[in-house]
């Protein structure tokens, strides 16, 4: 066995279980100790300064000068306390990561000495340098000024001795560079539009959140055989290995106990997770050997996607902690399943209503199927949108690949919910009902049959899955920040909820009575999206036929998606809401592009290295051994028994051979057709030759390898095979 590979072993094997200092309390008495929420708040300000506040997180109003100075002096005590010494304002650039900056809290003072100052001013808004963003090309190079802006609805929080502000980040002349700013407008844009929707049935509601539970999925390997393989360090991911001979046939990791080593981790992880207000709820292991998922419970969606993107940075830092890498990747092995992110999407109003939980009554069941349809409709006429808001290089190989959804959006309703809108479908008019079960549900004026919910019939394969009381978005990528998806969730959902809103009002105009006027749009929404419903196996080759027929989209690489992101109808989406503009969404776009071709550059290179260096000379190497065999053979046997004794090593020899050149020759073409697309400008195009010329030679030069892990001794073996990454100790 190579030294590094051995040492690595090594090393794996003789890890004890880290040990795990619990606080000596509950969690109640630690949980959110890490973060300025509104207990913190309230003992630290003056009463008009919390309402102040408060009035901000809920009602959007701006907060004054003399609130926020008195908010940073609250803030820099409170921190101080806990032995901080930086601030920073915490942001999502269009890197997909977190960004920091941190400022110390010192103020030098003449007498030679400093004092800890932060003021309202550096709690509002910052001018970090954005040169070194992705801003794509909306930030001219002589102007690399870009600001961020305290974001109260998200808690400040300490993190390293750091507290950390969460902000927006937007360039010098007004142009969103993050995620969080078209997040935060979705939202009050979906506010609006679900609240008016509201009114027609409940007119004391005066304010919709849009809720969101994500499910984070991710694998563990140990720290030294991650770093005995440098496709894992540079790409997250491997880019050869032999299947192991037992990965997750037999389902024995998703069903088992969890590995001593990965609770310990799981346990500091919900310490420090719960410290800083992540309600992490659940955790369990996942159908992939050394594969997990913890998921919280369900937020308001600005606080859950900052928990989100705080839970991924400590699931690498405690990671760390016990001799761990996390793989984010969304495919770290082929041939095992991938990571997803499920994001369970929901609303919710503020008088305590779940809009997408039925009813007993037969009138809050009518105003279930009222959203429940204009959200069917609103995914049906923006399908192809959603599809682009989950596209990543690494989400491309998870997708379709039966184990994941398809790159085909439906949604899925179960068998109750389905009969209930077929039913309401064939309704003519106004006329007292009976309930498909049979029951006389009469439903004069809300004329919606009673609502089963069958809670057994879940459909594991549909990518948009109706879940009893929300829906579950389960194409989303497990290293995605979920802002995206759910931006795009939000802003189609409320465009949705205005037209429904003019159409209703048009015939509540012409003379129909209210419940009718909306009774027949629901209708109409209802026949009219028929399509993006699907309740059979949708990773099924007669599904992609199917929504072929249907008119769907199948945009299976992220190159195919991208454009709809900037299609005439998504710009107008996106401009009507306020969201974005045409020119950020350009850039947006442009920077998607040209970070799937980096990584697939990424990749191609890795690839071609480890091929080149690792592979090829250990093949040789081997093959010599066998040539000196089969020459000692020649030497000890006559000509006749020779033969017989050496065919085998022959045709070995031979087989080595034949892997070797087409490896040199496939990565001498890979490189070519690397060449090839760097040579064009667009970065469309470029991202287009990426997937189309470059990415292909992957999977052959891969076979060529993984067949020589199997012939090549596993003494000469350079790097840890999957046996070995898989199963942790
Ligand atoms: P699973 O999908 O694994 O069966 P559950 O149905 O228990 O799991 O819940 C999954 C996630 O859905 C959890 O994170 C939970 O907080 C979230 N969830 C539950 N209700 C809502 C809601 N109203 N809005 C958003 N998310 C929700
Ligand atoms: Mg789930």
């Amino acid at each position: 066995m190579t030294r590094i590979r051995f040492m690595a072993l090594e090393k794996s094997m003789d890890r004890q279980e880290k040990e795990v200092h619990f606080p000596s309390l509950k969690i109640s008495d630690y949980y959110g100790s890490m973060t300025f929420n509104q207990t913190v708040m309230k003992e630290f300000l003056t009463e008009e300064a919390f309402s102040a506040v408060m009035r901000s997180i809920e009602k959007g109003e701006r907060i004054d000068r003399k609130v926020a100075n008195q908010v940073a002096s609250a803030m820099k005590a409170w921190a101080l306390n806990k032995g901080v010494t930086h601030y920073t304002h915490w942001f999502h650039p269009l890197t997909g990561e977190t960004a920091e900056k941190h400022d110390a809290f010192i103020n030098p003072v003449s007498s030679g000495r400093a004092i800890e100052g932060f003021q309202g001013s550096q709690l509002v808004q910052q001018e970090p340098d954005a040169s070194s963003f992705p801003s794509g090309g909306i930030r001219s190079t002589f102007e690399a000024r870009g600001y961020t802006a305290w974001d109260p609805t998200s808690p400040a929080f300490i993190l390293d001795k750091t507290l950390c502000i969460p902000t927006i980040f937007v360039s010098y002349t007004g142009e969103s560079l993050d995620y969080k700013t078209p997040l935060l407008k979705s939202v009050a844009t979906l506010d609006d539009a679900a609240t008016n929707i509201c009114k027609y049935f409940n007119p004391e509601v005066n304010k919709v959140f849009t809720t969101l539970g994500w499910e984070q999925e991710y694998f563990l390997v140990d720290e030294a055989l991650f770093m005995a393989r440098p496709d894992m360090v540079l790409t997250g991911k491997t880019v050869f290995g032999h299947a192991s001979a037992k990965d997750q046939q037999l389902s024995d990791h998703y069903f088992g106990t969890i590995n001593s080593r990965a609770k310990a981790f799981m346990q500091e992880l919900e310490i420090e997770s719960h410290k800083l207000g992540i309600p992490l709820k659940t955790r369990h292991n996942e159908v992939a050997p050394s594969q997990f998922e913890c998921a919280p419970v369900y937020e308001e969606v600005n606080v859950a996607v900052d928990h989100n993107q705080l839970l991924m940075h400590l699931l690498e830092k405690v990671a760390r902690h016990h001799n761990f890498r996390v793989l984010l990747h969304e495919k770290p092995y082929a041939g095992i399943n991938g990571s997803g992110k499920h994001n369970n999407w929901s609303l919710a109003t503020d008088t305590g209503i779940n809009l997408l939980s039925p009813g007993k009554t037969p009138e809050d069941n009518f105003r279930f199927v009222t959203f429940l349809s204009v959200i069917l409709k609103g995914i049906y006429t923006y399908e192809e949108l959603l599809r682009a808001s989950i596209a990543s290089e690494g989400n491309d190989l998870r997708l379709g690949a039966n184990e994941a959804p398809p790159a085909i959006i439906s949604a899925f309703l179960g068998k109750e919910i389905t009969a209930t809108l077929n039913e309401i479908e064939k309704m003519p008019g106004r006329k007292p009902l009976n309930g498909h079960n049979g029951k006389n549900v009469i439903t004069d004026i809300p004329k919606i049959p009673e609502i089963l919910l069958d809670n057994t019939d879940r459909n594991r394969t549909s990518p948009f899955a109706f879940t009893g009381n929300k829906f579950e978005f389960r194409a989303v990528g497990s290293s995605a920040n979920t802002a995206k998806p759910m931006f795009v969730l939000n802003t189609i959902v409320a465009e949705q909820m205005n037209l429904f809103k003019e159409e209703v009002d048009i015939l509540i105009k012409s003379g129909l009575k209210k419940e009718d006027a909306i009774f027949n749009v629901v209708r109409s929404y209802i026949k009219d999206s028929k399509p993006i419903r699907f309740e059979g196996n949708s990773y099924s080759q007669e599904w992609v036929d199917e929504a072929a027929r249907r008119g769907l989209s199948n945009n299976r690489s992220t190159p195919d998606a991208l454009p709809a992101f900037v299609s005439k109808s998504s710009i107008e989406l996106f401009e009507k809401h306020n969201v974005l503009n045409r020119i950020e969404l350009e850039a947006r776009y442009d920077i998607k592009l040209e970070k799937y071709a980096k990584k697939i550059q990424i990749e191609g290179r890795v690839l071609g290295d480890l091929a080149i260096n690792h592979i090829v000379p250990t093949a040789i190497h081997y093959q010599n051994r066998l040539i000196e065999n089969v020459k000692g053979l020649k030497a000890v046997f006559d000509e006749k028994s020779f033969l017989k004794v050496s065919g085998n090593q022959l045709n070995t020899i031979r087989d080595i051979s034949d892997h070797i050149s087409s490896i040199i020759e496939l990565v001498e073409a890979m490189t070519e057709a690397r060449k090839k697309a760097n040579a064009f400008e667009s970065n469309y195009e470029k991202a287009r030759l990426y997937h189309d010329e470059v990415m292909p030679f992957f999977n052959t030069i891969r076979k060529h390898i993984d067949k020589l892990e199997l012939l090549v001794d596993d003494e000469l073996w350079p790097l840890p095979k999957y046996r070995e990454l898989l199963f942790i100790k």
